[in-house]
C-alpha cells in the first residue's frame, strides 16, 4: 500500500487567498518544507509554503508561554476569529507593541505600502482624500491603548509618514505624558535626513524615544522597486544625523524574495558599525495593501527563509542565537549580540555551551531550568525599552555561572536582530494569529492585531466586504467603545 508523499502534522484554520473565507487547512511536512494545504468550496485547493525548516517550525510549537492578558477586551466573541477583532476576549496575547497611525499622507509613494499612504492628496486605490488625523483623535487612540494595557510597553507612532503630521511634536509630547514605557517613531527618514533642525529637535525628546528607520537596500534598483525612489543618499544622511545624536535606532528592512534578500548579511554588518543603531528588523512583505508588481507565488518569503539567510550571510549569528520569541513564536525570531570594545559577540558566544545549549540541534538545556527559562523568555520579547532590554540581558547573564557581566554594559552595547513576519491571506493560521502581539489602534477605539487590521479592518481594504458579509451586512466598524468587556467575562 503506497504511503502519502507527506507527513500530516496537524490541522488549523486559514483563509482562502481569493475570497478571504475561513477554510480548514492541513499542516503538511514534505521534503523538508512545511505547507498549509487548504480547500475553499468556491476556489478549490491551495497549497502555501509556510516554512523551509521543519525542525525550527516544530521548535516554535514548543517555545511558548502563557499569554499576558490586557486590562480589558474591546469586542465580544461573536462571528469567530478573525472576524471579531478586537481585541476580543478570545485573543491570547496583550500588545507588546501597539501602532498609532497619525496620518494617511506621506512624502513618499512606495509601490508596496500596506497603508496605501502617499504624497498625492487623493488615493488612486480608494479615490478618497488622504487625511492627517486630528490631535484630539490621536489622543483618544493613545488613551485606548493605555486603557487596554495600563502601562503600554511600546507605542509606535506610524502612518503614513508620522513626521509630516503638522502637529508631530505635540503628538510626541502627548505620548510622553502618558504612562508609555517606550515610544518608537516609524519613519522613512526623509525629514531626519533633509532637515537638520528637525533631527535636533527630535533628539531633544531623548531618552525614551527610538527611531524605527526604513532601510531596505544599498542599491538603486530595489529601492526604486520597493520605494519608488532612489533613497541611498537620504538613508545615509539620516543615519549620519542619528549617529550624531546617538538617537537609538532600529533599521527596518522590508524583504522581497529575489530582490533584496541577498543584502541581509550586508545590512547587519553595516548596522553593527553605526553608533546609534541597536539592531535590524527584517520584515518579509505582507501580501496586503498596495502591492504593485508583487506576485505571491513568486515573491513571498517565509520567516525561516529569512532566518536561514541571516545565518548564511552573516558571521555574527549561529543557529542557536536565533530563537523564536515565546509570545508569538510562529512569527517572530530574535537574536542578541553585544558590542564590546570593538568586538561583536553573539549571546551564545558569551556562554559555555553546556550551560545554555544541549548537543541536540534546536533544543535548549534551559527548558529544564525554570529560572533560566524565565530570564530567557523575558529577554526574548518585543516589548523592550532600552532600559528593560539591558536589564533583562544582565539578569540572564548573571544567572549563568561562567559568564562575567561586562562592567558598564548598557543599551548602547546591545544589538538585536529580528525577523517579523505578518500573517496574510496565504499563510494565515488562526492558531497563530491569536498570539499576535503587534497591534494597532483603530480610530474607533478598538485595538486590533496588525495582521488582521491590514486584511479586514483598515478602512477601504479588500477584506471589508468579506467582513460585512460575515456580519450579515452590518457595517464593519460598528463596535463602539461602550461594548468594552472586561477580562472577567471570558469565563
Ligand atoms: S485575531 Fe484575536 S482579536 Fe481578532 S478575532 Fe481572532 S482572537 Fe479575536
Ligand atoms: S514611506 Fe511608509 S507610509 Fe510612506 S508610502 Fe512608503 S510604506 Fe507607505
Amino acid at each position: 500500500m503506497p504511503s502519502r508523499p507527506h507527513l500530516f502534522y496537524g490541522l488549523t484554520n486559514s483563509l482562502c487567498s481569493q475570497c478571504l473565507s475561513k477554510v480548514e487547512a492541513k499542516i503538511l511536512f514534505r521534503k523538508g518544507n512545511v505547507y498549509l494545504a487548504k480547500h475553499c468550496p468556491t476556489h478549490g485547493p491551495e497549497e502555501v509554503l509556510i516554512a523551509d525548516d521543519i525542525d525550527y517550525y516544530k521548535q516554535c510549537q514548543e517555545f511558548i508561554k502563557p499569554g499576558d492578558m490586557p486590562r480589558r477586551f474591546n469586542t465580544p466573541i461573536k462571528y469567530g476569529c478573525p472576524y471579531d477583532c478586537g481585541i476580543c476576549a478570545d485573543h491570547e496575547q496583550h500588545g507588546c507593541i501597539t501602532l498609532v497611525e497619525l496620518t494617511e499622507r506621506c512624502n513618499l509613494s512606495c509601490p508596496i505600502c500596506y497603508a496605501d499612504a502617499g504624497a498625492e492628496e487623493i488615493s488612486a486605490q480608494s479615490h478618497q482624500p488622504r487625511k492627517h488625523r486630528s490631535l484630539e483623535q490621536i489622543e483618544q487612540m493613545l488613551d485606548a491603548i493605555v486603557a487596554n494595557e495600563g502601562e503600554p510597553d511600546v507605542v509606535q507612532l506610524s502612518g503614513g509618514e508620522p513626521t509630516i503630521h503638522p502637529q508631530f511634536f505635540e503628538v510626541l509630547e502627548a505620548a510622553q505624558r502618558r504612562p508609555i514605557k517606550h515610544i518608537m517613531i516609524n519613519t522613512n527618514g526623509v525629514r531626519i535626513a533633509k532637515e537638520p533642525e528637525f533631527a535636533k529637535r527630535l533628539a531633544s525628546y531623548l531618552p525614551g524615544i527610538e527611531v524605527y528607520l526604513q532601510f531596505d537596500s544599498f542599491d538603486e534598483g530595489p529601492l526604486r522597486e520597493l520605494r519608488g525612489a532612489d533613497l541611498r543618499q537620504v538613508r545615509q544622511q539620516a543615519i549620519d544625523r542619528l549617529n550624531e545624536y546617538n538617537l537609538s535606532t532600529t533599521l527596518v528592512s522590508t524583504v522581497k524574495k529575489g530582490l533584496n534578500d541577498h543584502e541581509i548579511g550586508k545590512t547587519i554588518d553595516f548596522a553593527l558599525k553605526q553608533k546609534a543603531i541597536r539592531g535590524v528588523t527584517f520584515q518579509p512583505i505582507q501580501a496586503a495593501g498596495r502591492l504593485d508588481g508583487f506576485e505571491a507565488g513568486r515573491d513571498r518569503y517565509t520567516l525561516t527563509e529569512v532566518r536561514r539567510s541571516i545565518l548564511e550571510q552573516s558571521d555574527t549569528f549561529k543557529p542557536k542565537d536565533l530563537l523564536p520569541v515565546p509570545c508569538h513564536p510562529d512569527c517572530l525570531v530574535m537574536g542578541y549580540a553585544l558590542k564590546l570594545a570593538g568586538k561583536v559577540i553573539p549571546l551564545t558566544g558569551l556562554m559555555d555551551p553546556t550551560d545554555f545549549l544541549s548537543a541536540v540541534p534546536n533544543s535548549v538545556v534551559y527548558e529544564q531550568d525554570e529560572e533560566l527559562k524565565d530570564k530567557i523568555f523575558k529577554l526574548f520579547s518585543t516589548n523592550h525599552s532600552p532600559a528593560s532590554s539591558a536589564s533583562a540581558l544582565k539578569q540572564l547573564l548573571c544567572c549563568l555561572p561562567k559568564v562575567n557581566v561586562p562592567a558598564g554594559m548598557g543599551y548602547d552595547n546591545i544589538f538585536r536582530v529580528m525577523v517579523v513576519q505578518f500573517l496574510d491571506a496565504y499563510n494565515f493560521d488562526v492558531r497563530s494569529v491569536k498570539r499576535a502581539c503587534i497591534h494597532i489602534a483603530h480610530p474607533d477605539g478598538r485595538i486590533i492585531p496588525f495582521d488582521t487590521y491590514n486584511l479586514f479592518y483598515r478602512e477601504g481594504c479588500a477584506g471589508q466586504a468579506k467582513l460585512q458579509e460575515v456580519m450579515g451586512g452590518m457595517p464593519a466598524i460598528a463596535t463602539p467603545m461602550t461594548s468594552t468587556i472586561s477580562p472577567v467575562s471570558i469565563n
